[in-house]
């Protein structure tokens, strides 16, 4: 018997997860991505002596299975951090959580915070509609209006009002009463952030990790499909070949994957141009100096901070940046939808040096070794309230023309990357059925 012609779009953590697990099962699927690398999100790129990740990546998976494959990857070179993660907001640096670290906050804040978080636990309980009615359930109004809510205007470039739930997972603690006065009366409290440590490659980045998967797939990457056809089974590449496939796996975004089938009903495209997703600027800085920051990733909140995000390579692995050197990544968010960007990323370059100067993070005698200014186009899914209805409707009609999709930007959510690479094994898996 002939063996089915598989083709899988994209070599990112979705589509090499499918592959590997088609592979474990004999068969020999052809991955084609758009970009002349693999890696897609998961990517790192050398800049000169410096090597930054598409965007900031580490590997906290608790998914044994997971880390053994990455471990094999890089030859068992990893390192294994513990995570130390701190926000900055007006002027003051606090630990993260910060609804259980308000040391170091002005007084009258944390009494505000502290009385509303005592009147939302004694409040009767009411429904919960979004993520605004959420916080503020959980945490009072001065806390939810000044930490998450104003964060995530910045991260998710819309308001929490318009946002669901569903995304939350453990990304927001909620301590008891105890912990957040032992928070606000002491500078030292236990760690309790959902990572409490992480893996990264001790050479070549983030990327690293997928090594093995790269070298045992058939890749053929600088190839863009253009055009979809379900019926027929067949599709066009950028370069105007064309390749018919028995089963297809989509790991490309879903709002691109739509706009390329032709035959996509009205009402399915309608809804697909409902996805919201944020684009990043990413700025990438190599300074001379490596004692930047005693955190791994800060987060900031003031709206007058251009960035939102700002992590550190070097403290991931020594072998990303030169000896003695040190590097900054920073994350600015748009979206089309919410907020469309108004500059070139090189513009925010400078914008960034002024504020990381600002915030005491670059000294005004530091040497900038190196800066480049990057555009991710698909960051982060908006967990909107248009959402799941869209996203249903979107699914609905894939599965009825029987392309099996996976990832983070082909499921829309918000996958990590072990996420992601078991949701591209979770499609072969649906192909394999269907054999
Ligand atoms: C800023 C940021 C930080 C993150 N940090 C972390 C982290 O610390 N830890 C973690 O675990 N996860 C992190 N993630 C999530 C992680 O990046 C994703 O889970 C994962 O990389 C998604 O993999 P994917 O294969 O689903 O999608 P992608 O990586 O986007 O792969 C899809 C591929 O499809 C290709 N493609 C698209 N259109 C076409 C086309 N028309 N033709 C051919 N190919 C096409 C693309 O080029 C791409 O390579 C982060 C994400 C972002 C944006």
């Amino acid at each position: 018997m002939n063996k089915p012609n598989i083709l899988i779009i994209g070599a990112g953590m979705a589509g090499l997860g499918a592959a590997h697990r088609l592979r474990d099962a004999g068969l020999t699927p052809c991955v084609v991505d758009k970009n002349l690398f693999p890696g897609g999100h998961a990517t790192s790129f050398q800049h000169g002596d410096f090597l930054f990740d598409d965007g900031p990546h580490i590997s906290f998976t608790r998914d044994e299975r997971l880390q053994g494959l990455f471990a094999e990857s890089v030859g068992g070179e990893y390192e294994v951090i513990q995570t130390q993660v701190n926000n900055y907001w007006q002027g003051c640096w606090i630990k993260h959580p910060a609804q259980c670290n308000l040391h170091g906050l002005p007084t009258e804040l944390v009494v505000e915070i502290i009385r509303d978080f005592v009147d939302a636990s004694h409040a009767e309980p009411g429904t919960i509609e979004n993520y605004a009615d959420w916080l503020l359930a959980s945490y009072g109004r001065t806390f939810a209006e000044t930490f998450p809510m104003q964060y995530g205007r910045k991260y998710h470039t819309t308001g929490a009002g318009n946002m669901t739930i569903d995304w939350l997972g453990p990304r927001l603690y909620r301590p008891d009463l105890e912990e957040v006065l032992r928070g606000a009366l002491s500078p030292v409290t236990p760690d309790v952030h959902y990572v409490d440590h992480f893996r990264y490659p001790s050479h070549g980045g983030f990327v690293a990790f997928l090594k093995h998967f790269v070298d045992a797939t058939q890749l053929e990457l600088g190839r863009e499909v253009i055009t979809i056809d379900p019926a027929a089974r067949r599709v066009t590449f950028a370069d105007g070949r064309e390749t018919p496939y028995d089963h297809l796996v989509s790991s490309m975004p879903l709002p691109e994957l739509i706009s390329r089938i032709a035959s996509a009903p009205e009402d399915v495209v309608a809804a697909a141009k409902l996805l919201a997703c944020t684009t990043c600027v990413v700025v990438n800085i190599g300074v001379d100096r490596a004692d930047l920051s005693e955190a791994q990733w800060t987060y900031f909140y003031d709206d007058d901070f251009v960035f939102t995000r700002l992590s550190f390579p070097h403290m991931l692995s020594p072998h990303t940046v030169p000896a003695g050197a040190g590097s900054i990544q920073a994350e600015i968010y748009y979206s089309p939808k919410y907020r469309p960007l108004d500059r070139q990323p090189d513009n925010f370059i400078q914008p960034t040096l002024d504020d990381l100067k600002r915030c005491g993070l670059l000294r005004e005698d530091d040497q900038i070794l190196h800066r480049n200014a990057r555009l991710v186009p698909y960051a982060n899914v908006i967990f909107d309230l248009d959402r799941p209805a869209a996203l249903a409707t979107v699914l609905g009609y894939l599965e009825d023309v029987g392309i099996a999709t996976c990832g983070r930007y082909g499921k829309w959510g918000y996958h990590w990357t072990d996420e992601s690479f078991v949701s591209g094994e979770e499609a072969a898996v649906e192909v394999l059925d269907r054999l």
